[in-house]
């Protein structure tokens, strides 16, 4: 059972009443609000003061916002990507250098028919190697990218609990 408020998959799960939305949610964060049964949380009145764990809640709300947003929504990611020219910018910074094919391999500890494949766009070098050949070559071969997936049109908006605190 995954918990509404953290998102933390938890054994114990209950129901609470917060902000006038209900909500199942694990043991830590149960205290956050009010039981249906009324023990154990405090009671407390509409537009009354705000509860000392306020910044904790609004910071949860918040986390879970974001994660429904991602899921639900849309989803807006920012990525760190190969460039796609990956193969003419390792082969232009290599050929500007005047190294070989060969030489650049054993600068990198990879055998010249890995440069060759990079070279040729046949084959995206590793996580480990792109820093390698970053370093050797003083290139950048990554850029960041920020994917955005629009809203599918079989879901339907939720209304997010920091909608429900910005309203109140
Ligand atoms: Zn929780």
């Amino acid at each position: 059972m995954i918990c509404e408020m953290c998102g933390k998959d938890s054994d114990f799960v209950r129901t609470i009443f917060l902000e006038g939305a209900q909500l199942k949610v694990c043991k830590e964060c149960a205290h956050f609000g009010e039981s249906p049964e009324g023990k154990g949380a405090s009671k407390k009145g509409k537009g009354g003061a705000a509860p000392p764990n306020r910044a904790v809640v609004s910071e949860r709300l918040q986390a879970r916002e974001r994660r429904m947003r991602s899921r639900d929504v849309f989803q807006e990611e920012t990525v760190v990507d190969l460039v796609t020219d990956y193969d003419k910018v390792i082969r232009e910074a290599r050929m500007a250098r005047g190294l070989k094919q060969d030489e650049l391999a054993s600068k990198v500890n990879e055998r010249s028919s890995v440069i060759a494949q990079l070279e040729s766009g046949s084959m995206r070098p590793s996580d480990q190697l792109i820093k390698k050949l970053e370093r050797e070559l003083n290139i950048k071969l990554t850029e960041k990218v920020t994917l955005v997936k629009p809203e599918s049109s079989g879901s339907k908006k939720v209304l997010t609990l920091g909608d429900l605190i910005k309203k109140k």
